[in-house]
Protein backbone atom coordinates (compact mmCIF):
# COMPACT_ATOMS: atom_id res chain seq x y z
CA UNK A 1 0.00 0.00 0.00
CA UNK A 2 1.35 3.37 -1.00
CA UNK A 3 1.87 5.60 2.24
CA UNK A 4 -0.80 7.60 3.48
CA UNK A 5 -0.37 10.88 5.11
CA UNK A 6 -3.05 13.13 6.72
CA UNK A 7 -4.41 16.76 5.90
CA UNK A 8 -5.60 18.46 8.84
CA UNK A 9 -7.54 20.73 6.63
CA UNK A 10 -10.46 19.51 3.89
CA UNK A 11 -8.68 18.71 0.64
CA UNK A 12 -10.59 21.00 -2.12
CA UNK A 13 -8.60 21.61 -5.36
CA UNK A 14 -5.50 20.58 -6.94
CA UNK A 15 -2.86 21.07 -4.12
CA UNK A 16 -2.79 19.98 -0.80
CA UNK A 17 -0.03 21.29 1.86
CA UNK A 18 1.64 18.96 4.35
CA UNK A 19 2.87 20.51 7.81
CA UNK A 20 3.64 19.11 11.15
CA UNK A 21 4.69 15.47 11.97
CA UNK A 22 3.31 14.67 8.77
CA UNK A 23 5.76 16.34 6.67
CA UNK A 24 8.36 15.83 8.96
CA UNK A 25 7.74 12.09 8.18
CA UNK A 26 7.41 12.29 4.31
CA UNK A 27 10.53 14.63 4.84
CA UNK A 28 12.76 13.10 7.09
CA UNK A 29 12.03 9.56 6.95
CA UNK A 30 10.58 8.83 3.50
CA UNK A 31 12.95 11.21 1.97
CA UNK A 32 10.46 12.00 -0.39
CA UNK A 33 11.28 14.70 -3.70
CA UNK A 34 9.74 15.88 -5.95
CA UNK A 35 7.43 12.95 -8.17
CA UNK A 36 6.77 10.97 -5.20
CA UNK A 37 3.75 9.04 -5.13
CA UNK A 38 1.66 9.19 -1.81
CA UNK A 39 -1.83 8.92 -0.74
CA UNK A 40 -3.97 11.47 1.54
CA UNK A 41 -6.76 11.61 3.38
CA UNK A 42 -8.34 14.50 5.59
CA UNK A 43 -11.11 12.80 7.65
CA UNK A 44 -13.90 13.39 5.28
CA UNK A 45 -14.33 10.04 3.74
CA UNK A 46 -12.19 10.26 0.34
CA UNK A 47 -8.80 9.70 -0.04
CA UNK A 48 -6.56 11.17 -2.62
CA UNK A 49 -3.75 10.20 -4.75
CA UNK A 50 -1.09 12.73 -4.85
CA UNK A 51 2.49 13.51 -5.93
CA UNK A 52 5.11 15.63 -4.67
CA UNK A 53 5.64 18.66 -5.93
CA UNK A 54 7.65 20.59 -3.43
CA UNK A 55 10.03 20.14 -0.32
CA UNK A 56 11.16 22.58 1.86
CA UNK A 57 12.28 22.46 5.31
CA UNK A 58 8.81 21.83 6.94
CA UNK A 59 6.46 21.57 4.39
CA UNK A 60 5.44 19.34 1.55
CA UNK A 61 3.08 21.14 -1.43
CA UNK A 62 1.12 17.97 -3.24
CA UNK A 63 -0.82 17.85 -6.38
CA UNK A 64 -3.74 15.97 -6.08
CA UNK A 65 -4.27 13.73 -9.27
CA UNK A 66 -7.54 11.78 -8.04
CA UNK A 67 -10.12 11.46 -5.22
CA UNK A 68 -11.64 8.26 -4.57
CA UNK A 69 -14.53 7.78 -1.88
CA UNK A 70 -13.45 5.24 -0.25
CA UNK A 71 -15.48 3.69 2.84
CA UNK A 72 -14.01 1.21 5.17
CA UNK A 73 -16.22 2.12 7.74
CA UNK A 74 -18.65 -0.15 9.65
CA UNK A 75 -22.49 -0.31 8.38
CA UNK A 76 -23.26 0.84 12.25
CA UNK A 77 -22.17 3.57 14.25
CA UNK A 78 -20.31 2.00 17.45
CA UNK A 79 -19.89 3.86 20.04
CA UNK A 80 -17.51 2.91 23.09
CA UNK A 81 -18.37 4.62 26.78
CA UNK A 82 -15.23 4.26 28.49
CA UNK A 83 -13.72 4.96 32.29
CA UNK A 84 -10.17 4.66 30.56
CA UNK A 85 -7.34 2.89 31.60
CA UNK A 86 -3.86 4.92 32.32
CA UNK A 87 -0.73 5.24 30.45
CA UNK A 88 0.39 3.04 27.08
CA UNK A 89 -3.12 1.16 27.69
CA UNK A 90 -5.58 4.06 26.89
CA UNK A 91 -3.31 4.70 23.59
CA UNK A 92 -3.31 0.88 23.02
CA UNK A 93 -7.11 1.25 23.71
CA UNK A 94 -7.28 3.92 21.24
CA UNK A 95 -5.66 2.42 18.42
CA UNK A 96 -7.28 -0.94 18.52
CA UNK A 97 -10.82 1.01 18.59
CA UNK A 98 -9.68 2.71 15.53
CA UNK A 99 -8.46 -0.81 13.82
CA UNK A 100 -12.22 -2.01 14.14
CA UNK A 101 -14.09 0.57 13.24
CA UNK A 102 -15.47 2.24 16.40
CA UNK A 103 -16.61 5.49 15.72
CA UNK A 104 -16.59 7.52 19.02
CA UNK A 105 -14.50 6.74 22.26
CA UNK A 106 -15.88 8.48 25.33
CA UNK A 107 -14.05 8.59 28.43
CA UNK A 108 -16.69 8.12 31.24
CA UNK A 109 -15.78 9.88 34.62
CA UNK A 110 -17.57 7.24 37.06
CA UNK A 111 -17.33 7.06 40.68
CA UNK A 112 -14.09 4.28 40.71
CA UNK A 113 -12.41 5.83 37.53
CA UNK A 114 -9.09 7.53 37.68
CA UNK A 115 -8.46 10.37 36.33
CA UNK A 116 -9.98 10.86 32.89
CA UNK A 117 -7.87 12.44 30.08
CA UNK A 118 -7.61 16.44 30.13
CA UNK A 119 -6.50 18.72 27.33
CA UNK A 120 -3.21 17.33 26.63
CA UNK A 121 -3.77 13.69 26.88
CA UNK A 122 -6.61 13.96 24.51
CA UNK A 123 -4.52 15.28 21.65
CA UNK A 124 -2.01 13.00 22.75
CA UNK A 125 -4.71 10.45 21.96
CA UNK A 126 -6.22 12.21 18.91
CA UNK A 127 -2.56 12.03 17.29
CA UNK A 128 -2.75 8.15 18.40
CA UNK A 129 -6.55 7.90 16.08
CA UNK A 130 -4.23 9.61 12.84
CA UNK A 131 -1.27 6.99 13.31
CA UNK A 132 -4.16 4.11 13.11
CA UNK A 133 -5.75 5.34 10.85
CA UNK A 134 -2.75 6.06 8.55
CA UNK A 135 -2.33 2.68 8.89
CA UNK A 136 -5.31 0.63 8.95
CA UNK A 137 -7.06 2.47 5.62
CA UNK A 138 -9.49 4.47 7.45
CA UNK A 139 -10.90 7.49 5.97
CA UNK A 140 -13.26 8.95 8.49
CA UNK A 141 -11.81 9.55 11.98
CA UNK A 142 -12.64 8.38 15.24
CA UNK A 143 -13.77 10.86 17.64
CA UNK A 144 -12.37 11.18 20.89
CA UNK A 145 -15.03 12.89 23.00
CA UNK A 146 -14.87 14.71 25.88
CA UNK A 147 -14.98 12.80 29.20
CA UNK A 148 -18.46 12.72 30.61
CA UNK A 149 -20.17 12.13 33.63
CA UNK A 150 -21.96 8.91 33.88
CA UNK A 151 -25.24 10.16 35.27
CA UNK A 152 -24.88 12.89 32.23
CA UNK A 153 -23.66 10.23 29.47
CA UNK A 154 -26.69 7.85 30.37
CA UNK A 155 -29.45 11.13 29.69
CA UNK A 156 -27.54 12.31 26.42
CA UNK A 157 -27.63 8.86 24.66
CA UNK A 158 -31.56 7.89 25.43
CA UNK A 159 -32.15 7.82 21.63
CA UNK A 160 -29.83 5.43 20.93
CA UNK A 161 -31.45 2.30 19.87
CA UNK A 162 -29.18 -0.46 21.92
CA UNK A 163 -26.97 0.24 24.84
CA UNK A 164 -25.03 -2.18 26.41
CA UNK A 165 -23.32 -2.04 29.51
CA UNK A 166 -20.34 -4.42 30.34
CA UNK A 167 -20.78 -5.80 33.61
CA UNK A 168 -19.72 -9.01 35.50
CA UNK A 169 -21.98 -10.07 37.24
CA UNK A 170 -25.74 -11.33 36.51
CA UNK A 171 -25.61 -9.52 33.24
CA UNK A 172 -27.20 -11.51 29.99
CA UNK A 173 -25.46 -13.76 27.66
CA UNK A 174 -24.61 -11.88 24.48
CA UNK A 175 -27.17 -14.37 22.73
CA UNK A 176 -30.15 -13.30 24.61
CA UNK A 177 -28.65 -9.11 24.06
CA UNK A 178 -27.66 -8.97 20.09
CA UNK A 179 -31.15 -8.62 18.36
CA UNK A 180 -30.93 -11.35 15.57
CA UNK A 181 -32.99 -9.59 12.63
CA UNK A 182 -32.13 -6.47 11.84
CA UNK A 183 -29.27 -3.98 12.35
CA UNK A 184 -29.85 -1.07 14.37
CA UNK A 185 -28.79 2.09 13.16
CA UNK A 186 -26.24 2.63 16.09
CA UNK A 187 -24.79 0.64 19.13
CA UNK A 188 -23.21 1.87 22.79
CA UNK A 189 -21.26 -0.30 24.83
CA UNK A 190 -19.50 1.38 28.21
CA UNK A 191 -17.38 -0.38 29.92
CA UNK A 192 -16.74 0.37 33.20
CA UNK A 193 -13.35 1.53 35.80
CA UNK A 194 -11.25 -1.30 37.40
CA UNK A 195 -13.01 -0.99 40.93
CA UNK A 196 -16.39 -1.83 38.13
CA UNK A 197 -19.46 0.11 37.64
CA UNK A 198 -20.84 0.52 41.23
CA UNK A 199 -24.88 -0.51 41.97
CA UNK A 200 -25.89 2.79 41.62
CA UNK A 201 -24.93 3.37 38.22
CA UNK A 202 -25.85 -0.07 37.21
CA UNK A 203 -29.44 0.58 38.20
CA UNK A 204 -29.11 4.30 36.72
CA UNK A 205 -28.68 2.70 32.79
CA UNK A 206 -30.93 -0.42 33.61
CA UNK A 207 -34.26 2.16 34.55
CA UNK A 208 -33.06 4.05 31.31
CA UNK A 209 -33.18 1.20 29.32
CA UNK A 210 -29.92 -0.52 28.91
CA UNK A 211 -28.87 -3.79 28.55
CA UNK A 212 -26.42 -5.52 30.48
CA UNK A 213 -23.94 -7.64 29.21
CA UNK A 214 -21.50 -10.38 30.94
CA UNK A 215 -18.71 -11.25 28.90
CA UNK A 216 -17.28 -14.71 30.61
CA UNK A 217 -16.15 -15.66 33.80
CA UNK A 218 -12.97 -13.87 33.84
CA UNK A 219 -12.42 -10.80 34.89
CA UNK A 220 -11.13 -8.41 31.92
CA UNK A 221 -9.08 -5.64 32.11
CA UNK A 222 -10.91 -2.08 31.07
CA UNK A 223 -9.26 -2.03 27.52
CA UNK A 224 -9.68 -5.55 26.87
CA UNK A 225 -13.57 -5.24 27.57
CA UNK A 226 -13.31 -2.68 25.27
CA UNK A 227 -12.38 -3.82 22.31
CA UNK A 228 -14.28 -7.44 23.13
CA UNK A 229 -17.24 -5.50 22.20
CA UNK A 230 -16.11 -3.82 19.34
CA UNK A 231 -15.34 -6.63 18.08
CA UNK A 232 -18.27 -8.52 18.88
CA UNK A 233 -20.21 -5.58 17.64
CA UNK A 234 -17.96 -5.54 14.40
CA UNK A 235 -18.42 -9.58 14.47
CA UNK A 236 -22.64 -9.34 14.47
CA UNK A 237 -23.22 -6.39 12.50
CA UNK A 238 -20.56 -5.82 10.22
CA UNK A 239 -19.34 -7.06 6.48
CA UNK A 240 -18.23 -10.32 8.85
CA UNK A 241 -21.62 -11.31 8.97
CA UNK A 242 -22.69 -11.16 6.04
N1 LIG B 1 -14.22 -5.93 40.07
C1 LIG B 1 -14.89 -5.27 39.01
C2 LIG B 1 -14.28 -5.65 37.68
C3 LIG B 1 -14.08 -4.52 36.80
S1 LIG B 1 -13.36 -4.93 35.29
C4 LIG B 1 -16.38 -5.64 39.01
O1 LIG B 1 -16.72 -6.61 39.67
O2 LIG B 1 -17.21 -4.98 38.38
C5 LIG B 1 -13.55 -3.43 34.43
C6 LIG B 1 -14.76 -3.35 33.55
O3 LIG B 1 -14.61 -4.22 32.44
C7 LIG B 1 -16.08 -3.71 34.19
O4 LIG B 1 -16.68 -2.63 34.84
C8 LIG B 1 -16.90 -4.18 32.99
O5 LIG B 1 -17.48 -3.08 32.33
C9 LIG B 1 -15.85 -4.82 32.12
N2 LIG B 1 -15.70 -6.26 32.33
C10 LIG B 1 -14.57 -6.92 32.69
N3 LIG B 1 -14.78 -8.25 32.74
C11 LIG B 1 -16.08 -8.45 32.41
C12 LIG B 1 -16.90 -9.61 32.25
N4 LIG B 1 -16.42 -10.82 32.50
N5 LIG B 1 -18.18 -9.43 31.87
C13 LIG B 1 -18.67 -8.20 31.66
N6 LIG B 1 -17.96 -7.08 31.78
C14 LIG B 1 -16.67 -7.17 32.15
Amino acid sequence: MTDRYFVETPISGRQAVLSGPEAHHLIHVMRAKRGTAVVLFDGSGAEFAAEVEQVDRREVALAILRRDEVDRELPLEVTLGVAMPKGDRQRWLIEKAVELGVARVVPLRTARSVAQPVRQALDRLRRAVIEASKQCGRNRMMQVAQPRDWPDFVAETSDVPLRLLAHPTGGEGLADVLPRADRPGGVLAAVGPEGGFTEEEVSLAMTAGWRSIDLGPRTLRVETAAILLAGILAVRFGPLAD
